[in-house]
């Protein structure tokens, strides 16, 4: 069985996990210090991936206006759901806004499926 995660805090820790990977190469460019030009391009590639996590969180706060927001039935917390089918960020407990795939093994497919009308 593979671990599902709920999609806005997978976005989230790609999103964290870019600054991180930005700050590594940086830290290794640091290493090139008597070469400077490998050393700018080392630095360039961190500020690209910082960038490119800045323009995910952007990306997060846009997704973040389409996601319905819903009790969990299993622990009673809310959560944030995206497509059709999602998991509960808090216990990730499979959710479903379609009443058809109630009680069907949770399956990341559906949601692509059905989502070009
Ligand atoms: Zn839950």
């Amino acid at each position: 069985m593979k671990p599902y995660k709920n999609k806005i805090n997978r976005i989230r820790t790609f999103a964290l996990a870019l600054i991180f990977i930005g700050i590594v190469i940086m830290y290794v460019g640091i290493y090139f210090r008597n070469q400077p030009v490998v050393m700018v391009i080392f630095m360039l590639l961190g500020v690209v991936a910082i960038v490119g996590s800045t323009g995910v969180y952007a990306w997060i706060g846009l997704l973040s206006m389409k996601t319905v927001p819903v009790e969990c039935p299993n622990c009673g917390r809310h959560t944030k759901m995206l497509g059709r089918v999602d998991i509960c960020m808090h216990c990730n407990e499979p959710l479903t806004m379609d009443p058809a795939l109630e009680g069907k093994e949770f399956n990341q497919d559906y949601n692509k499926k059905n989502s070009k009308i």
